[in-house]
């Protein structure tokens, strides 16, 4: 069976452990699987993105010990931003089938539109509809006026399933909790959304391995891969990696940027095996490579299966990695 993953680390600041917990079980799943493993750079969100972030994205990934394929070893990898012009191939064949449509919301207005039960968990208030009457075709209108308007992708309506790899079976209601979402900035910058189906899709990826944060992103992106007739690739999301507050893991709960424990002086082999142990992968958190973590895993094919479907709590100030 074909198996190929990849590892897509968005340049918007340093790397962390949470991250790397994640970017570690897409590497181990691949390469137990014999399968390829690409990279790919995630940097369309242009404002956020640091000059140098990527050189050490690749960096932090290469010091933890993971590598990917490619035919130049080791040194090519996807950067989104240089790949623009097909995604606007692509979302002009959405606006020809009118699956998508001009939207001249304002965040706050779609907030404030949104009725209190509307909002969901993860991913802010749901989109009420307010443009979902324009065709694709409005956008000439607005463009003559000078108005800026962003594209939102018609997500269909009904009972949305998938199959999760951890989690298993996942069904959600379209509108209760979904709603139209933006495949295209008004900037003109392609959205995530968009951008990732039409990489994996691209790249031949049919395994993809992210954090449970993106589980509403994949009822959109499964949307996506059926309006193109597409296959998506077998999803797997792994819990994500709290504060000592419940909140995801972030600067405010103390620095655990891998950069922060390279330059501390602590090993890459205590990084992998505190993030094995969190994820009951070993039994204790000895010091071990990615490479001989990958070999204790051997041939069983449960490991994936074992891990914990809980979110995990890392409290920074007691992370004894020194
Ligand atoms: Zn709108």
């Amino acid at each position: 069976m074909s198996y190929i993953g990849r590892l897509a680390p968005s340049p918007t600041g340093a790397q962390h452990l949470g991250n790397a917990r994640t970017f570690l079980v897409a590497w181990l799943a691949c390469r137990q699987a014999r399968g390829r493993l690409l990279l790919r750079i995630e940097d369309l969100d242009t404002p956020r993105t640091k000059l140098g972030a990527t050189e050490q994205a690749i960096a932090d990934l290469r010091w933890i010990g993971l590598d990917w394929d490619d035919s130049n070893h080791n040194r090519s990898f996807t950067v989104q931003s240089n790949r623009e012009d097909r995604y606007s191939q692509i979302l002009e064949q959405l606006k020809e089938r009118n699956l998508v449509y001009p939207c001249t919301c304002t965040r706050s207005e779609v907030e404030q539109a949104a009725s209190a039960p509307h909002e969901s968990i993860l991913d802010g208030a749901i989109y009420p509809g307010t443009c979902s009457h324009r065709t694709s075709f409005a956008s000439a209108d607005l463009d003559r006026n000078g108005q800026k308007y962003a594209w939102r992708f018609r997500m269909p309506s009904g009972v949305h399933k998938w199959t999760d790899g951890l989690f298993g079976e996942q069904s959600l209601d379209a509108e209760e909790l979904l709603g139209d979402f933006i495949v295209g900035r008004s900037y003109g910058v392609t959205a995530y959304q968009l951008a990732v189906v039409i990489d994996d899709h691209d790249f031949g990826v049919d395994h993809v391995v992210r954090g449970n944060d993106l589980i509403y992103s994949t009822y959109r992106q499964n949307a996506i891969y059926q309006a193109l007739a597409w296959n998506p690739p077998a999803w797997l999301h792994i819990p994500l990696v709290l504060g000592v507050d419940g909140k995801r893991l972030a600067k405010r709960h103390g620095d655990t940027r891998l950069s922060m424990y390279r330059e501390q002086g602590v090993s890459p082999e205590r990084i992998i095996g505190y993030l094995a142990g969190s994820l009951s992968l070993t039994r204790n958190v000895s010091p071990i490579t990615a490479v001989d973590l990958l070999k204790a895993i051997g041939q069983d094919q449960s490991w994936l299966e074992r891990l914990t479907r809980n979110n995990v709590v890392f409290d920074p100030s007691k992370l004894e990695l020194h």
